[in-house]
């Protein structure tokens, strides 16, 4: 709630300090001598933005080059993994888990969530046997959280999720969009529901799609809550009571680099962190800026979407990208969808019908779709049971087998952390 005057401060105090914690790394020593600059000439916003980009590739390449100091005990390592197979290993100091979960909590609490609110926790990650059966959950008393298994929800089940649910009245729902809305589907196909209005339902880990959202709000009768934040901690962006998406301007340096045609790269330098360092790292994030206020009265920049990460795009035979999870509406009736981009460039659609899916839905769809990619790419449709998930669950909405196009099959920023709280830490 600080003004943008007292705001601007404490940023340009902390900007300073991560670039001379910058000026002690190989990496970054060798890009100031480069530059013929200091640390100290870096920090007014013309120089900083002279500072290259720097890359996943440049990290993946050579991670300790990127450590201020020796690494020590009490660091922690974490690795985004992508469906090629690479990882990324950023080290962050016990401060920067601190500053993660406080800003992580502080947007809870915008929500009415306390550290004692019990969570039901709709997990991607298997933590039970394929063959096992109910209970479908584990509770956590000292985390206040059940956890549900997001790989045993289907049509014959879901009527023991809901019962569990209903049971214990949990008052904050909480997991990716993918995990949920694939319970709400079940819901709505069994004519299931809740027989109390949840506190707050929130979403992380991956976007957010059209088709999800509508599931979710016709069976559990609110509306999700999400927030943006990577792994690499170089962002974060927190929806607010209004339901507006503030950049969270104490946490790191976000810049939003116009890409044309309306959409801005997530570049961020990270604040908090004393272990890896990095300034103006490309997440391939793309947001929509936003010139707006919000009523809300908090001091972060507005963006008005967060609009398909970079992978989530196809590259059309002219070579130019298009992000066509817009095409898929809510009115076809489809519960999950996923475009495969081929090495010959051709799509393969593979797509879930829900209720409300019809005879004409297929060829609404492919018109739909085709205002996105045009009339040239050949686009094959498969009707499948589930879409294809990443190990640790997650669905991205495009895939692409295109060779070359570095773009696209970049390590995944993995979007964000999946646990709810520092009780269960998954990134040691
Ligand atoms: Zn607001």
């Amino acid at each position: 709630m600080w003004d943008p005057e007292r705001m601007s401060t404490f940023r340009k105090k902390r900007r300073a300090a991560v670039l001379e914690h910058a000026s002690r790394t190989p990496y970054y020593k060798s890009v100031f001598e480069r530059m013929g600059a200091t640390w100290r000439d870096l920090v007014d916003d013309s120089a900083f933005i002279e500072i290259p980009l720097t890359h996943k590739s440049d990290v993946r390449d050579r991670p300790n080059d990127f450590l201020a100091r020796p690494r020590v005990k009490g660091d922690s390592i974490v690795r985004t993994s992508g469906t090629t197979g690479s990882s990324l290993a950023i080290f962050k100091d016990a401060n920067a888990i601190a500053e993660m979960w406080a800003v992580w909590w502080r947007y809870r609490h915008w929500h009415g969530i306390t550290r004692g609110t019990w969570c039901a926790f709709f997990s991607g990650r298997r933590f039970m046997g394929e063959g096992q059966g109910a209970p479908y959950w584990r509770t956590n008393y000292p985390g206040r959280e059940v956890r549900f298994s997001g790989h045993h929800i289907s049509p014959a089940t879901v009527q023991c999720y809901v019962d569990r649910l209903n049971r214990s009245r949990l008052p904050w729902i909480h997991g990716f969009p993918s995990v949920i809305a694939s319970l709400a589907r079940c819901m709505l196909e069994r004519g299931l529901g809740l027989d109390y209005q949840p506190l707050v339902l929130t979403v992380g880990g991956e976007n957010l799609t059209p088709w999800q959202l509508k599931s979710i709000q016709d069976a559990f009768g609110v509306t999700p809550v999400q927030h943006y934040g990577l792994a690499e901690q170089v962002a974060n962006i927190s929806e607010c009571v209004e339901g507006r998406l503030h950049v969270d301007e104490d946490f790191a340096e976000v810049e939003l680099i116009n890409q044309g045609g309306g959409l801005s790269q997530i570049v961020g330098t990270p604040y908090g962190n004393g272990a890896t360092v990095l300034l103006r790292y490309a997440t391939g994030d793309l947001a929509v800026a936003d010139k707006d206020h919000c009523t809300c009265g908090r001091a972060g920049r507005l963006v008005a979407s967060i609009d398909g990460r970079q992978y989530d795009v196809i590259v059309l035979p002219d070579g130019r990208f298009a992000a066509p999870a817009a095409a898929f509406i809510p009115a076809l009736g489809l519960a999950e969808a996923q475009v495969v981009q081929h090495e010959n460039g051709s799509l393969t659609v593979r797509y879930v019908p829900s209720v409300g899916w019809s005879a004409g839905s297929l060829e609404a769809l492919d018109h739909s779709l085709r205002n996105f990619v045009g009339q040239a790419m050949e686009v094959n449709y498969v009707r499948v049971d589930e879409v294809q998930r990443t190990p640790t669950g997650k669905v991205r909405f495009a895939i692409s087998e295109l060779r070359g196009n570095e773009r696209a099959n970049q390590v995944s920023p993995s979007p964000s952390l999946e646990e709810r709280g520092p009780a269960i830490p998954s990134q040691s």
